[in-house]
Order: structure tokens, then sequence, then C-alpha cells
């Protein structure tokens, strides 16, 4: 057998790593196991895989080789010694939360994660008894204050979105470290390519693997890497809650993550180019990328992430009305709730990533209504910035769109 245990560098992971035990009587592909079940004639071997002994499978809720595979590959993207995943992001996110937070029990974190994350802290959470403290992103002595008070769960998001703020991952880290807490970073934007939070000093990294990891807007999943210990006690609640990754979406997740590392370096290269351009535009208020100098967190950028990613937001003079009549104009970019996929898409948060929240709930969390989130995909950046340079002249002269 194959072993990829060895391995160096991202791009070859991401082909080769956590498969070989998978590959069955001479594939080069894991197969996608659709089986609820498997079957066991000796009853010692059965009881050693049920209680985790040996190696193998019981019920698909709780493993299967095709998910199993996928938790490999980013386990070993993420430098991590155990992973499991999960149904969708969101799962990954609230089992997590769940399996670390009891009635009376404290959670610090901050006001710009992503709506549904949002939501559990401002309506599940305290419905459960349990008290969230979200601090402003960008203010790392409130959030150590407000840690150093005592909580179980640090849980934190970097680069946030929509509005692409960053907490430093390594100094907050520590925070959460000295005062006991587990802390967790949502990596989602960054990707396993971009930034490392395991590296950082984070207990444990989850992804919403439906954007980034999957990269071809066809499969939901998430993931979570870390320490066995920790991400046993997930696996423990998301076995029971049953918010298992269906093998099938698996396999898609799989096949997508052989180009991460291709397709990331595309990503990163188009946002950057788009970033500049609209920096430059008179029809553009103010562009959110952590890879441009004017943002106000560029030096943190640089120092915990290897790329600033493909997502870039922007806001336009004169409102959310403008934002109506700029997006139609776009005829490249899928006006479409969803980020981290090959083609490009685009919309404003309160269709996207915060159409859960409230207009107030996004002012509170700082998010203009003349945002557009723009996910940069991998097709050629001339091409990107030409059909946004149309759209916003369009725009400006009140051209009409091309659906009249
Ligand atoms: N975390 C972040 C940062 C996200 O952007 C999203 C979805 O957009 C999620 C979690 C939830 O992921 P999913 O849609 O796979 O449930």
């Amino acid at each position: 057998m194959r072993d990829s245990s060895g391995i160096e560098h991202s791009a070859t992971k991401a082909v080769w790593a956590g498969e070989e035990y998978y590959l069955v009587e001479g594939a080069t592909q894991v197969p996608i196991v659709q089986s609820i079940p498997f079957g066991y004639d000796d009853l010692d071997e059965w009881m050693g895989v049920a209680l985790g002994d040996r190696k193998g499978h019981i019920y698909s809720r709780n493993t299967n080789p095709t998910t199993r595979a996928f938790e490999e590959k980013v386990k070993a993207l993420e430098g991590a010694d155990d992973s499991t995943s999960f149904s969708t992001g969101m799962a990954a996110v609230s089992n997590t939360l769940s399996a670390f937070l009891r009635p009376g029990d404290r959670v610090v974190s901050v006001k710009d994660t992503y709506g549904g994350t949002n939501k559990i802290f401002l309506e599940f959470l305290p419905r459960a008894g349990v008290e969230v403290e979200l601090c402003d992103t960008t203010d790392p002595d409130a959030i150590e204050e407000e840690v150093a008070r005592g909580c179980e769960v640090l849980y934190l998001e970097t680069p946030t979105n929509p509005t692409l703020k960053l907490v430093d991952i390594a100094r907050l880290s520590e925070a959460g470290r000295e005062a006991g807490a587990v802390v967790v970073v949502d990596g989602t934007f960054a990707t396993p390519i971009n930034q490392s939070p395991l590296a950082l000093g984070a207990d444990l990294v989850l992804h919403s693997a439906s954007k980034y990891l999957g990269g071809h807007a066809d499969a939901l999943g998430g993931i979570l890497c870390g320490p066995s210990e920790l991400v046993r006690r997930v696996y423990h609640y998301r076995e029971i809650n049953g918010a298992a990754l269906d093998p099938f979406a698996a396999y898609l997740l799989l096949r997508g993550l052989k180009t991460l590392e291709l397709r990331v370096a595309r990503h990163n290269e188009n946002a950057m180019k788009v970033a500049r351009f609209l920096e430059e535009h008179p029809a553009v208020e103010r562009v959110f990328y952590p890879g441009l100098e004017s943002h106000p967190q560029h030096e943190l950028a640089k120092k915990q992430m290897r790329g600033f990613g493909g997502m870039v937001s922007f806001s336009l003079v004169g409102g959310y009305e403008v934002v109506k009549a700029f997006l139609p104009r776009l005829q490249i970019a899928h006006r479409a709730a969803n980020l981290g996929a090959v083609e490009t898409t685009v919309g404003p948060p309160a269709t996207t990533s915060h159409v859960e929240s409230s207009a107030p709930e996004r002012e509170a969390m700082g998010i203009p209504e003349s945002l557009v989130r723009y996910s940069a995909g991998i097709e050629h950046a001339d091409d990107l910035i030409s059909d946004l340079d149309n759209a916003l002249s369009a725009t400006r002269t009140g051209t009409p769109d091309a659906s009249g």
C-alpha cells in the first residue's frame, strides 16, 4: 500500500493524501461506498470495530469509507491528528459548539461571524442557557479581556464573511489557552492553503466544505480538524445528532480537493487584481480585501496568511439602490448565494451571507447596505475586470441592463 504520510507540500497532499487505504482492487479513485451498514461474520471482529479497537465501519451515520477518505485528506492538509465530517458547514459549527457548551457556560466570539453562526449566538445558545459575549472583531484587547473573565469556548472566524476582517489567531489562541477555553477557528474563507490555524495555536479548525474545499458548488459538507481528544468529543455528538456527510457528497468533495491548491492560487491572484481595479474606480466607495495595503489589518494578514483569498467585498457610492442597478449588469458572475466555486459569484449580504439577519442586525455588525460580496472564480482576470468595468460604467450612465 502507498504511504502518503511523508508528503510535505499541500499541492501533493491535495492529490494523494488520505486515499491509499480506501483504493480497492487497483482502483486509482476512492469509490462511493453507498452502503448504510457493514457486515461481520466474526462477532469478536464486529465488537472490536464497534469499540474502535480495530479499523472498520459499522453504520454510515457514524463512519463510512468514502467520508473517511475525505476526512483524512483534509486532516493532512491541516496538519491535524484527527478530523470528523458533517452534512454541512453549519452542522460543523453547531455540533462543535453544542459538544463543548452546557447551560451556565460562557462563549466568547466576535460580532462579524457568518450570518448562520451569528444566529446560533444570538438565538439558539441563549435559549439553551449559554451566555454569549460578542466582541468587536478588530479589538483584540476587548476580546482578551472577555476571555480572561472566563469562558469554555473562544470561537473565531477569519477572514470574516462578508467584510473580510481578521482576528489574530496566535494572540487570541494564547489568551484562550490561559483561560482554559477551547479555541475554534472557522477558516472557510482562507482554506488550508492560505492559513493554518492549528499551527498558529488554535485547538480546532473547521470549514464549510461546500465552499472552496469542494470548489464546484455541487456538494454540501463540513469538516473539523484538531487533536483526537477534542475531535472525538464532537464526533460523538455528531454521530448521535445525525448530521453525517453523505458518501456521494464526500466523493464530490474529494474530487474537488485534488485541485484545491491550483484553484486557490488562481482565486488569490484574481481577487487581488479585481481588488486593485475596484480601488481605483470612482463608482466604488470602499474595497475590503486583506491583500490591499489599505486594509487596516494588512500587516496581520501578511503575518498569518500565505495568500489573501478569493473573496473581495466593496461598497458602491449611492447605496443599496445602486447595488440593485449594478448587479444585473454583470454578465459573467452568477448572482447567487454562494462563494468559493470555480465560477465567480456575487450578491449583497442581505440576500447571501446575512439573509438570516434583519437590517438593524446587519447595521449592528457594521455591514453597509451598499456592500457587494464578490467571490472571484478561476476565470481570466481580464474578463472579470472588464465585466465589472462595463457594469459600473453602465450603472453610472443609466444604460439599460441586458435584460432590459
Ligand atoms: N462558515 C462560513 C464562513 C460560511 O461562509 C458558511 C456559508 O456560507 C458557513 C460557515 C456555513 O456553511 P454551509 O452553507 O456549508 O452550511
